[in-house]
């Protein structure tokens, strides 16, 4: 079984959704790495090539007419390489960027998809995948009928395989940049600069709720707190709505999928659709004036107070140390 994995990065590195995704792939390929290639986009990304090439091979589209992930362009190579090298398995991180991409791939492939897959079992040659559905009030197990077969992979689903003592080939894929389409292109990127990590790679996340009044408190308490761990800050959505938040920090059914091995909630109450987001976390703390609050169902530590007293409290503890 061959796996191709589209690798997600940041110019220089593999994107820790991606590493999962190998994790996730190694898994399907019964442990052998050299069935799991990384496809490689972008323009001048040897580095991206390098460090994917630590994890088993490497196939390298390396264009300027690739330089920024624009869907049309990148699913039409894709799908090249996915019928070039007889590729069973499709499979990205689950995020906005496969959203984007391999599902207008499996369009071009005419395959079959699942998204979102948390796991998977066989039953004799069948794979039949798992993946949440209602805020992972229910986990669907779904067999896909066709090929190749498309999946996004939640990034808690799996490990970072271990990367090998020597590197893997690296092979240069030709890209035809006249028969690209054309459809798009890039205009700009509109970034919020931070010094943080982003949520979905951070070790600790500490997210902020509706207790917190405005953006300078959020900043202050849930920013502060997450410095001190280095860490990533989180949102529910009560606050991205209220514009306190932008929605690249919302975490839950409708944000990201979270896992950190620390996520302290601040001022949120728990609602299902916020659970659905991040209890899969190794430790769970929680901060609410609320002794009933339903986060605290899911909390393996609870402070019960009001975060206002609480959080500087615990900023003060962590900075003492
Ligand atoms: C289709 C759909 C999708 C959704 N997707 C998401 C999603 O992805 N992510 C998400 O988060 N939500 C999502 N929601 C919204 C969700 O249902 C909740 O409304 C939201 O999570 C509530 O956010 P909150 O906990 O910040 O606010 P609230 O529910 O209002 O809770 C605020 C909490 O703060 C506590 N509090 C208040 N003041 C203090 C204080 N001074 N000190 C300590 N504690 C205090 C209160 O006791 C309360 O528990 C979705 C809803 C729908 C319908």
């Amino acid at each position: 079984m061959h796996v191709l994995v589209l690798a997600e990065h940041d110019g220089d590195r593999l994107r820790a959704g991606t590493t999962a995704a190998l994790g996730f792939s190694r898994q399907l390929a019964n442990g052998d790495g050299d069935q799991v290639t990384c496809l490689v986009l972008g323009d001048s990304v040897a580095t991206v090539a390098d460090d994917a090439a630590t994890f088993g091979p490497v196939l390298l589209g390396s264009h300027a007419d690739l330089a920024e992930p624009l869907a049309d362009r990148w699913a039409e190579v894709t799908a090249k390489v996915v019928q070039s090298e007889s590729i069973d398995i499709l499979l990205g991180a689950s995020s906005t960027f496969s959203r984007d991409i391999l599902g207008r791939a499996g369009g071009l492939l005419g395959g079959a998809m699942a998204s979102d897959v948390t796991g998977f079992l066989r039953d004799g040659d069948r794979l039949v995948w798992q993946r949440p559905m209602y805020a992972g009030a229910v986990t669907a197990s779904v067999v896909l009928h066709g090929s190749p077969l498309i999946v996004t992979v939640r990034p808690t689903a799996a490990e970072t395989p271990e990367r090998r003592s020597s590197p893997a080939s690296i092979t240069p894929i030709s890209i035809d940049s006249g028969r690209l389409p054309g459809s798009t292109g890039h205009l700009g990127l509109d970034g919020r600069p931070s010094h943080r990590p982003d949520v979905t790679e951070a070790r600790v996340v500490v997210s902020g709720g509706r207790g917190l009044k405005t953006t300078e408190d959020f900043e202050r308490l849930v920013g502060g707190l997450a410095d001190r761990f280095d860490g990533a800050t989180g949102s529910s959505r009560a606050l991205v709505d209220a514009g306190l938040t932008p929605n690249d920090l919302q975490v839950g059914q409708t944000g990201k999928v979270v896992a950190p091995e620390l996520y302290i909630a601040v001022g949120i109450s728990g609602a299902v659709q916020h659970l659905a987001g991040m209890k899969n976390s190794r430790v769970i703390v929680a901060v609410n004036s609320d002794p009933h609050a339903p986060i605290f169902e899911v909390a393996d530590y609870g402070i019960v107070g009001d975060l206002y007293d609480i959080v500087p409290e615990m900023i003060q503890h962590l900075d003492a140390d």
